[in-house]
């Protein structure tokens, strides 16, 4: 399977995603509730399902249900499961990237929203900011290619992905797409 990674969007600067920053800064807005969606937007694809069910979580309509932040967060607003090995692949190490309808690799609209976009100082290409969620989609020999590509040639990039994670990734965005529009996902494949 083949799709676009989308130099325009993943050119858009972020801070980086660490300890400090959560702690001080953006307490880790995007696992709070928001969108209206009376629940944070964690989308459960099967694959996470699978390592959270022991948690006895309640998923509706494909999305973890929570009462304003993710069961998973502390006050500080770090997330208790992150360097462990029930961290859910899909949902929490994928963003902020995401697969469009027309199989292109963007940043999700949503966390333009956030403290890591909006701050001034510290704020790097988000294919550096978040490298991590290249490597979870890409693993990480291809996200070495990628960034190089990317730095080099600044342009899009026609690349193969994993059946198994493509359909992961729609999976997920299709459900938060019938939650936020309530309207089906069709996708070209
Ligand atoms: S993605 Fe942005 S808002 Fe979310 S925890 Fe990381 S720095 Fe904070
Ligand atoms: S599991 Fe962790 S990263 Fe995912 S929404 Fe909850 S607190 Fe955030």
């Amino acid at each position: 399977m083949k799709i676009k990674i989308s130099y325009k969007s993943l050119i858009q600067k972020f801070h980086p995603c660490t300890p400090d920053f959560i702690k001080n800064v953006c307490h880790g807005n995007c696992c709070l509730t928001d969108n209206g969606l009376k629940n944070c937007h964690i989308a459960i694809v099967p694959s996470d399902f699978r390592k959270l069910e022991k948690y006895n979580i309640k998923i509706k309509n494909g999305l973890l249900q929570t009462d304003k932040r993710c069961i998973f967060q502390d006050n500080d607003g770090l997330c208790k499961i992150h360097e462990t090995n029930d961290y859910p692949t899909f949902s929490c190490r994928i963003p902020p990237l995401t697969l469009n309808k027309n199989n292109i690799l963007i940043v999700e609209n949503r966390w333009r929203n956030f403290k890591c976009f909006r701050v001034k100082e510290g704020k790097i290409p988000v294919y550096f900011s978040h490298r991590k969620s290249l490597e979870a989609i890409f693993g990480e020999e291809k996200t070495k290619f990628i960034i190089n590509w990317l730095e080099t040639k600044k342009t899009d990039l026609e690349i193969d992905i994993d059946d198994e994670i493509y359909q992961e990734m729609m999976k997920k965005t299709e459900i938060l797409y019938q939650n936020l529009f309530n309207k089906n996902f069709i996708y070209k494949h």
